[in-house]
């Protein structure tokens, strides 16, 4: 089995990347090994365990990746957050800050239901605008936040403080 050193150094930086001065933590390589990517999913859902989950909520588009295979591992259903223009029926959207730019995320309207526990999931926690601004339109809808799980927490942009108390479940850190 694949140790957390090993998931550690499968991770590419990619420099400059989109823009000059972000580093990109490339984590194709994970996904590529099925052995890297069967340990990362396990110990994600292993950092959940405490959670009762009605729903997932992956955030696009890497957030898709290992949240379906979250929710396919634990048995609960599966709701993709897109970006603008996507999603076919009728949204609530919201507005948020990148590390690298501006974006408009959206839900659909009928996605979850009052009440619902919901574990909000993308591959990275950055500066924490896209996973604070999906808290917001997941608060509107009235959905229960019960934890917010990635693979990779950027500690240093201190994307935490901005997760308004959530429990944050991040597996690799840097
Ligand atoms: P943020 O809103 O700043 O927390 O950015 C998180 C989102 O942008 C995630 O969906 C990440 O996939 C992506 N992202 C931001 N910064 C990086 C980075 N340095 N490396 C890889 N992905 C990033």
């Amino acid at each position: 089995m694949p140790s957390l050193q090993d998931l550690l150094a499968s991770v590419r930086d990619v420099e400059d990347f989109p823009k000059p001065g972000i580093v990109f933590k490339d984590i194709t390589p994970i996904l590529a090994d099925p052995k890297l990517f069967k340990h990362a999913v396990h110990l994600m859902a292993e950092t959940v365990s405490e959670h009762k989950i009605d729903k997932i909520v992956g955030i696009e588009a890497r957030g898709f990746i290992f949240g379906a295979a979250l929710a396919h591992h634990l048995g609960v259903g599966f709701v993709p957050l897109r970006k603008k223009g996507k999603l076919p029926w009728k949204t609530h959207e919201e507005a948020y800050q990148l590390e690298y730019g501006e974006a408009v995320i959206e839900l659909h309207q009928d996605a979850l239901i009052e009440g619902e526990k919901v574990l909000l999931v993308d591959d990275l926690l950055a500066t924490g605008g896209t996973l604070s601004a999906a808290i917001k339109l997941l608060d509107r809808l009235h959905a229960k936040v019960i934890g917010i799980a990635v693979l990779v927490e950027l500690e240093f942009l201190n994307g935490r403080s901005k997760l308004n108390h959530h429990p944050l479940h991040s597996i690799l850190i840097y």
